[in-house]
């Protein structure tokens, strides 16, 4: 491909044209498509709409296991042998402590994930509380993920003063009866209007590398630009041994960096976040997905460990990129180095993912 078709890409993108869904398709698959202009093609679309900036945002996962469902990537499913350290919802106290941790450890955004299928109406009233209080002590943007939700509780949530819901939508409709059976990709849509109805920015994404043709990622990007997401979670699939899913299929960090890109071009004003899979699909082109993204996870993902916060940071810093938060680069960089934990591995050996320990998943404790 010439230089015009690059420019086309990115200046098409800033104009708000949608590109086609066989535009998109050519982006994810066609070798003739060159990876180092594709990416500065994306960079000019993400520099124009979030500069050099990059969100940082740590996961708590408020409840940890026990879900009913049977998402089949999931090492929270009901259907999942990995060994994870299930509890119930943390105390008020810790969940304060870890947002006052996350802070301090400079996130942007604070993400209190709670396994399940839903809340009851009592619970989304509990979460409603927890928000103010995090929002009354702390200048943390608030995301919560928690399942299905109808308006109802979606407008409890809003009136708190939640910032965003995160629901992802996984993968297509096509492809969703593949991953689970217990919900359905209709669910899942619906809760996500439900969140807009209310109010609330929506952060959905998806799971690459689970057997889908390039075609369901593309129809993915398209329904959240449809749906208007705010945020989009670019996930490449984790394999862990005892999950249903297990191995990944199809993603070499070329075609991880063509996901990314794509996701740009589709929805360029959109915080898009390269999220699980960051260390293990992307290997040493790990720092290549600034370009096209402008949000990351420090300190893992759900409950698989990530790289060490110094190295993410670090990763950053070195490539002239800026992280959004109230402490310097220079401070919590060296926060995060006086506090690295010497087996901090985001991958075991034998080729699956690390698991979090109960040190990793509460830290304050
Ligand atoms: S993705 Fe959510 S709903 Fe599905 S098994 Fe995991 S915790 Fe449960």
């Amino acid at each position: 491909m010439d230089s015009v078709f690059y420019a086309a890409l990115a200046n098409d993108s800033l104009a708000g044209v949608q590109p086609s869904a066989e535009l998109c398709e050519k982006i994810l698959t066609d070798p003739e498509i060159e990876l180092l202009p594709l990416l500065n093609a994306a960079y000019t679309v993400r520099k124009a709409h979030w500069g050099k900036t990059v969100q940082v945002h740590i996961l708590n996962n408020a409840a940890n296991g026990k879900c009913p469902e049977d998402c089949s990537y999931c090492t929270q499913a009901k259907t999942s042998d990995v060994d994870i350290e299930e509890y119930s919802m943390k105390s008020t106290d810790e969940i304060l402590a870890e947002a006052k941790r996350a802070y301090e450890n400079g996130a942007f955004r604070y993400c209190m994930v709670f396994s399940g299928r839903g809340p009851s109406k009592g619970r989304a009233e509990q979460l409603a509380g927890l928000v103010r209080q995090i929002k009354d002590a702390y200048p943390l943007e608030v995301c919560v993920s928690a399942g299905l939700l109808d308006d109802e509780k979606a407008k409890v949530l809003a009136d708190a003063g939640l910032d965003r819901l995160n629901h992802n939508l996984n993968t297509s409709e096509e492809h969703y009866a593949d991953i689970c059976t217990t919900h359905t990709y209709r669910d899942r849509l619906e809760t996500l209007r439900a969140a807009k109805r209310n109010g609330l920015e929506t952060c959905s994404g998806l799971i690459a590398g689970m057997g889908e043709p390039a075609s369901d990622l593309v129809e993915i990007a398209t329904t959240l630009r449809e749906l208007g997401a705010e945020s989009i979670p670019v996930n490449f699939l984790l394999p862990f041994e005892g999950n249903e899913l297990v191995e990944p299929v199809g993603l070499s960090p070329d075609y991880c960096l063509r996901v990314l890109c794509m996701f740009r071009f589709m929805n360029p004003t959109a915080e898009i976040r390269c999220s699980a899979g960051r260390e293990f699909h992307l290997r040493s082109l790990e720092v290549m997905a600034l370009y096209p993204a402008n949000s990351l996870f420090l300190e893992g993902y759900l409950n698989a460990k990530g790289a060490a916060s110094n190295r993410t940071y670090q990763m950053i810093t070195d490539a002239g990129f800026e992280i959004v938060s109230d402490f310097s680069a220079e401070s919590l960089l060296a926060e995060a180095q006086a506090h690295v934990v010497s087996n901090e591995q985001p991958v075991d050996i034998g080729g699956s993912s690390a698991v979090k320990t109960i040190a990793d998943l509460r830290p304050t404790q």
